[in-house]
């Protein structure tokens, strides 16, 4: 058997054939939440459009400081532009545009107001209080990239320039296979003998839902030569890629890897992490393949390391790089693996620091140890752990997005 594969390889070489294929289409802002900007945006206008009050107060010409001037107009937020009288003031509330030929604002805390008069403060810088017109954004200044996936402060930048609708990539198609005789659906009745509840379908149709992914779901295929077959070339014809769980490992059950060659052609197996080991990706005809291991936390992690960032270039995404933070460990590990680990832990802050504090059980069939886990901590090849050593984690949220 070859030698195991590490990570940052098998990501090179997954990620080196991913191109998005997917066609652009138009939506109204308010479906375009998760999706992927397939164009530039460009400001089309100046925001603000004009000038305007920073503060509820008074519009003045700095040079009248310390005076004591008529309040010769009122102009609240909507109201169309003005001119300032000469030796006067205005009345202006937040977002009030400034009248011409004003060139500050005062707070109204700082003024005394009686009788129709101001009495105005001696300080007053000109400029002071106003936000510049374009000062937000300039037109024709470029507002987001295409490959952006879009998100709701996104939405309110768009909508700031009168865009109504964006183009985006259509949703990337994934079929969903779940292998294994033993597999029940939930909801189905009490488990017989040798048979257990498939919990990697709602687990894969939510990480994938999460990505922004069409999930197309085949359900339980059973273990059989034929029957893995049918379902591959049942996905392979109507998604634009396969994931599969289970079935991927050496046993004699396992029927995936041997289908998918006599359908195309496995390109990697086998990477040297933990858990996550029998990982598999090749093509079934030309409709990549993703066969994740079995046991639900290697599916997991697998799918967030491998699957999510080849799924993301397929989707169109640009944004979708992962980010590690430091840590500190509160464990120790004494033995040095042979595979990269990726332990389920939780953090917490203690004295400004984040702590990663390690599930008991990292078996990877314990489904517990990462609905209990929020980070996944990173554990090189060869290396031990003591205990408030710093080493890297990687956010579950962050990599849920
Ligand atoms: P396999 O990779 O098919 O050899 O499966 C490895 C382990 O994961 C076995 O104990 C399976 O019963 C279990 N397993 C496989 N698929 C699922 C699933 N969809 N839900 C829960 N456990 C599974
Ligand atoms: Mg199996």
């Amino acid at each position: 058997m070859k030698p195991l594969l590490p990570l940052n390889e098998a990501l090179e070489q997954l990620l080196a054939n991913a191109t998005c294929r997917l066609p652009g289409e138009p939506v109204l802002l308010e479906d375009a939440l998760g999706r992927i900007l397939a164009e530039d945006q460009h400001a089309v206008i100046d925001v603000p459009p004009a000038d305007n009050s920073a503060m509820d107060g008074f519009a003045l010409r700095a040079s009248d400081a310390g005076r004591k001037l008529p309040v010769s107009a009122r102009v609240a937020a909507g109201d169309a532009g003005s001119s300032l009288e000469q030796n006067s003031v205005a009345r202006i509330f937040t977002g009030g545009e400034i009248p011409v030929g004003a060139d500050a604002v005062v707070m109204q805390e700082d003024v005394h107001q009686a009788e129709g008069f101001a009495q105005l403060p001696r300080d007053v810088r000109a400029g002071q209080h106003i936000r510049r017109k374009g000062q937000d954004c300039r037109a024709g200044s470029l507002l987001l990239s295409r490959g952006r996936r879009l998100r709701p402060q996104d939405m309110g930048l768009l909508a700031s320039q009168g865009i109504a609708q964006v183009p985006v990539f259509q949703k990337l198609t994934v079929a969903l296979l779940s292998t294994g005789n033993e597999l029940r659906e939930p909801g189905s009745g009490a488990l017989p003998s040798g048979a257990i509840f498939n919990s990697n379908r709602p687990m894969l149709f939510g990480l994938l839902s999460a990505l922004g992914c069409k999930v197309l779901d085949l359900g339980i295929v059973r273990d059989t030569a034929v029957a893995t077959r049918e379902a591959l070339l049942l996905g392979a014809g109507s998604a634009d890629v396969i994931v599969s769980s289970g079935g991927v490992s050496v046993g004699e059950a396992d029927h995936v890897r041997d289908a998918v060659e006599a359908l195309g052609e496995i390109a990697l197996w086998r990477i040297a992490i933990k858990p996550g080991k029998p990982f598999a990706f090749g093509h079934v005809a030309s409709t990549p393949f993703i066969g994740l291991p079995g046991n639900p936390s290697s599916a997991f992690v697998t799918f967030l390391l491998l699957a999510r960032p080849y799924l993301c270039k397929l989707q169109g995404r640009e944004d979708a790089t992962l980010m590690s933070r430091p840590a500190r460990a509160d464990f120790a590990l004494t033995t040095p693996g042979s595979r990269q680990e990726f332990l389920r832990v939780s953090t917490s802050q203690r004295d400004g620091e984040i702590w990663a504090t390690p599930y008991a059980n990292q078996s990877s069939g314990v489904l517990s140890s990462l609905s209990a886990s929020d980070a996944l901590a990173v554990i090189p090849v060869g290396e031990t752990v003591e205990q408030g050593q710093p080493l890297q984690i990687v956010s579950l949220d962050d990599l849920l997005q």
